[in-house]
């Protein structure tokens, strides 16, 4: 995929159905994780045949105060979430719509394209 050519909706359906060939036991594959400051997890980056993804959880899920990496996913759950492949034009917004059970949060994609290109495994959010 050309991303300077390939419009945004367009990478964003690519990028979920590649996302979706991880699997469910996607989250062992992170490369890297965005958490907040209690621990939960914002946003992850995955590598996939489409190159690498965010996946962002859009908005405060109800899923307590532990979040349960392990809890199977099934192919549904990633309609509340915000895929899109890391790399983006220029010309595009830099925000990231994200939530956990603290509320809603705004990541910068160039940050975390910062620890991904640092092998930061994890980043947590002050
Ligand atoms: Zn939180």
């Amino acid at each position: 995929m050309d991303i300077a050519t390939t419009p945004p909706t367009e990478r964003r359906k690519i990028a979920l159905a590649a996302v979706k060939e991880l699997g469910p036991q996607r989250t062992e594959k992170a490369i890297t994780k965005v958490r907040c400051p209690k621990g939960h997890t914002l946003a992850a980056v995955y590598p996939t045949t489409a190159g690498k993804v965010i996946v962002s959880r859009s908005g405060p899920g109800g899923r307590g105060s532990r979040d349960r990496e392990a809890t199977p996913h099934n192919g549904t759950s990633l309609n509340s979430e915000f895929v899109d492949t890391l790399e983006a034009t220029q010309f595009e917004d830099d925000a990231v719509p994200s939530g956990c059970a603290c509320g809603p949060r705004t990541l910068s994609r160039k940050k975390i394209q910062d620890a991904v290109d640092t092998h930061e495994h994890v980043v947590t959010l002050t």
